[in-house]
């Protein structure tokens, strides 16, 4: 009987793409894999370390899976598993910790636990890029690691120089998912907009699209997170283009103040960043964009936080991810001592989720009556319904005669429901 392995993700799409990797390498170890709260013989927690809430996080599901599985192995991996070496000896519940730049490690060790399988030689093994099995939508892995020097940031630490994988690798993985049923291909990466950059290729997100899009003729694709300067007017030019291709980025802000940005080592003022949205929103009408903020950076002044409300008041965008400034050992503005006071964050952080939830409800209010493909992820007629996405980028609550999972489904939009729409799938959808 093949032994059974469960994998917990914590943090970004990246970190998901690479659990992805890990399951496939845990196939051909010989296990079986098993849901993520286990029972299991083997749990694997990809743990992040992007903020202290992440470590925090990586820590109490390692402990909560010791509990609920005395008997199994327990493995650490991932950006936490690199990082936090000084926390190793405080968490005895994990019996091996393998970094996120040791991928071979973690395959032999788990050839080892697996007691079987055949070690096929990985031509991605340098950063895994799979996709993410079992998913409705489907994440592909395209580039890993960072070379900016944000000055809070650990990740290029973490996960080293940015390199791409081969553009005919990402073409054929695509190809293959789209040939096993997948619908919706979300492209991810640690800094997605330098793809190619290190074979010294200019546009190399823009070509790589193009790409994909000749190679296939079903499946949408979905961007993640694209920085300010990397919304090139090619890069535009080709989403506004392709409708397959969905409209919706994410562009991260993280102040709107020039001096903050600066001192963060940004490379973009306010007025580079609003001029970019201003593109999206010109040439690709609907289109949503959200942003992360980090509220209280060091030396962040109450004026400093009203120039970031100004440009958040007056901007296209429908969403914000708001987080609290946290200090990473290791990084450039750990040593820094003008912190922003405990308080003064929260209020800050506080203030930017009130401005997401007025951001959302304008944008959703605005698409009611409108007509939105879901790609079905859950749910089923009997239930009541079903739950997916929209190429917008909007959990859509509907009802449909049998829909299939993973299909896409055209939904007229009735109302709004929190942060989620509500409808009903549209006459003449295929099997109506
Ligand atoms: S671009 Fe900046 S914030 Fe993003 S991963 Fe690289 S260093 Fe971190």
């Amino acid at each position: 009987m093949r032994k059974r392995l469960a994998v917990v993700t914590v943090g970004c799409k990246a970190n998901f793409a690479d659990s992805a990797g890990i399951l496939d390498k845990a196939h051909r170890a010989g296990f079986e894999a098993v849901p993520g709260h286990g029972p299991a013989d083997v749990l694997v927690v990809n743990g992040c370390t992007v903020t202290h809430r992440a470590d925090r996080d990586s820590r109490a599901i390692a402990r909560r899976l010791r509990r609920e599985n005395p008997g199994a192995v327990l493995i650490m991996t991932g950006c936490y598993a690199e990082v936090a070496q000084e926390d190793r000896d405080d968490i005895p519940e994990v019996d091996h910790w393998v970094g996120i730049r040791e991928p071979s490690a973690l395959e032999d060790l788990l050839r080892f636990l697996g007691g079987g399988g055949s070690r096929r030689e990985d031509a991605l093994s340098e950063y895994h890029a799979h996709l993410l099995l079992g998913r409705h939508r489907t994440f592909l892995k395209v580039q890993d690691g960072c070379e900016a020097s944000c000055a809070y940031c650990i990740v290029p630490k973490a996960r080293g120089a940015s390199r791409s994988l081969p553009l005919r690798e990402v073409v054929d993985r695509a190809v293959r998912a789209e040939e096993e049923g997948a619908n919706e291909l979300v492209l991810t990466g640690i800094h997605v907009g330098r793809y190619g950059a290190d074979r010294g290729e200019r546009n190399g997100l823009a070509v790589l699209i193009a790409a994909l899009l000749a190679a296939t003729s079903r499946c949408r694709f979905r961007l993640g997170s694209v920085e300010p300067l990397e919304v090139t007017s090619r890069l535009v030019a080709i989403l506004a283009a392709e409708p397959r291709l969905c409209p919706h980025l994410h562009v991260p802000l993280q102040s709107g103040s020039d001096r903050v940005l600066q001192r963060m080592r940004r490379p973009y003022t306010s007025r580079q960043y609003r001029a970019r949205l201003d593109m999206l929103r010109r040439e690709i009408p609907g289109i949503r964009l959200g942003a992360d903020v980090i509220a209280g950076f060091p030396g962040e002044t109450a004026d400093d936080f009203r120039e970031t409300q100004r440009l958040l008041g007056d901007s296209p965008l429908s969403y914000l991810h708001a987080f609290p400034y946290s200090r990473r050992a290791g990084t450039e503005s750990a040593g820094w001592t003008d912190d922003v006071s405990a308080a003064e964050k929260k209020g800050r952080v506080a203030a930017l989720r009130d401005s997401d939830r007025a951001m959302r409800s304008r944008y959703l209010e605005g698409q009611i009556g409108k007509i939105l493909t879901v790609v079905t992820e859950t749910g089923d007629a009997g239930a009541g319904g079903y739950l997916g996405t929209s190429e917008n980028y909007v959990e859509v609550l509907f009802e449909a005669f049998g829909a299939r999972m993973g299909e896409l489904v055209p939904v007229r939009v009735h109302e709004m429901q929190g942060t989620l729409l509500k409808g009903r799938a549209a006459v003449g959808r295929d099997g109506d």
